[in-house]
């Protein structure tokens, strides 16, 4: 009982035998009942009429009701062997499907144990069409899944770590040559030091924000905004970094620019980003521009620079996270971990916008740009 309980085959099995089973008795009982009306109606359109019935007391009647009990006889007889025939058959053919049929599922079981153990790259074969191989599909696709969430969290373990370690190491690097003596107590040194570890605290900042924007663990507080003035903010904060790099920073915006359905401080967190970017990647006596034009229902800005271009084959991984051109040169730069296209990225996307970039190759200057909705 517990087995039947516990495997679908021998429920399958089980149910078939039922069926077969049924099927006999009710064969049985219906030839039973039927065979003296046949009987009868067969004799007399022979002409044989039994006269007063079968079973009847004259000599006749004895001779057609003995005639009639040896053929009822060998009519049960045949039904006998012809039903012991078929079950035995009907009984291997229902093994045989119940094992076709449970035979995926056992498939299907095996599998998604291996994935409860973690082991994401076990796949099912699939056969056929029915609900079964459609099950097979949702569970391969369920697999993958799974699979690239893994993948990306061990290399989102392994960026982080890697981001970590080389402040860490510097940090380390300089601890060790000030008590050896082999580093001189200046306040470039402790300068330094602090500069390493506030890029240390930058990054965590950047992670924070990344795990969030990520999560989409924020919310957006989209109303009408006024892209001038947004503009305008933008650039008074970022005015001193660009006159120390002599760096013309303008915006170039349409008087009559429609105002956009956004949420002002996310839209002026990738903005910033992007001029600071532009800042950062523009050599002195450059400049960026910060423009809008309308196009349709859409207003799309852009961050012109003439700065250090992007070479094409790193156009499309920009918005990846932990992405560098060149990782050694934003580092010297100052710059930071590839978190930030990233995050801007999600929060345009979390708009209803796109984001992309442009450039004409190394040395020729980037443009980034980004579309919002238009108000109505
Ligand atoms: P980071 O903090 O390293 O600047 P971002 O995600 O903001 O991270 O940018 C990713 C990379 O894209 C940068 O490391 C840099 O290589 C490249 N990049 C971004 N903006 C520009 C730009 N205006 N000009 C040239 N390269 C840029």
């Amino acid at each position: 009982m517990k087995y039947i309980r516990e495997h679908l085959s021998a429920k399958v099995f089980l149910s078939n035998i039922l069926v077969i089973a049924i099927g006999v008795i009710v064969l049985l009982i219906a030839t039973e009942l039927a065979v003296p009306a046949t009987f009868q109606r067969h004799m007399s359109q022979m002409g044989m009429s039994t006269g007063q019935g079968m079973g009847m007391g004259n000599g006749n009647g004895q001779g057609m009701n003995s005639f009639f009990q040896n053929y009822r006889a060998s009519v049960t007889e045949s039904l006998a062997i012809a039903a012991t025939a078929s079950v035995i058959a009907a009984l291997l053919v229902s093994l045989f499907i119940s094992r076709r049929i449970v035979a995926p599922v056992q498939t299907l079981n095996t599998a998604s144990q291996h994935i409860a153990d973690g082991q994401y790259n076990k796949r099912v074969e699939i056969t056929g069409e029915d609900e079964l191989a459609q099950l097979a599909t949702s569970f391969n696709q369920m697999a993958s899944q799974l699979e690239q969430v893994e993948n990306k969290r061990r290399q989102l373990i392994g960026d982080v770590t890697h981001e970590l370690r080389t402040p860490l190491t510097s940090i380390k690097g300089y601890m060790e040559g000030l008590v050896d003596g082999v580093l001189p107590a200046t306040p470039e040194t402790y300068d330094q030091i602090h500069n390493e570890a506030s890029r240390l605290a930058r990054l965590v900042d950047d992670l924070q924000e990344l795990s969030r924007v990520e999560a989409n663990a924020f919310s957006l507080d989209i109303h009408p905004t006024d892209l001038s003035s947004l503009v305008g903010t933008i650039l008074k904060r970022l005015s001193p970094q660009a006159t120390v790099k002599r760096i013309t920073l303008r915006s170039n915006l349409p008087a009559n620019l429609q105002h956009v359905l956004a949420d002002e401080d996310r839209i002026t967190q990738v903005l910033t980003n992007l001029v600071a970017n532009a800042l950062q990647y523009t050599p002195e006596d450059g400049s960026v521009t910060i423009s809008a034009i309308q196009k349709d229902d859409e207003v799309i800005v852009s961050v012109k620079d003439s700065g250090i271009g992007i070479p094409p084959e790193h156009l499309k991984n920009l918005f990846t996270r932990f992405y560098r051109v060149d990782k050694s040169r934003s580092r010297n730069a100052g710059g930071g971990s590839g978190i930030g296209l990233t995050i801007a990225r999600h929060l345009v996307e979390a708009h209803g916008g796109r984001i992309w970039v442009e450039s004409e190759g190394e040395g020729k200057g980037s443009t980034f740009s980004f579309s919002l909705k238009a108000k109505k």
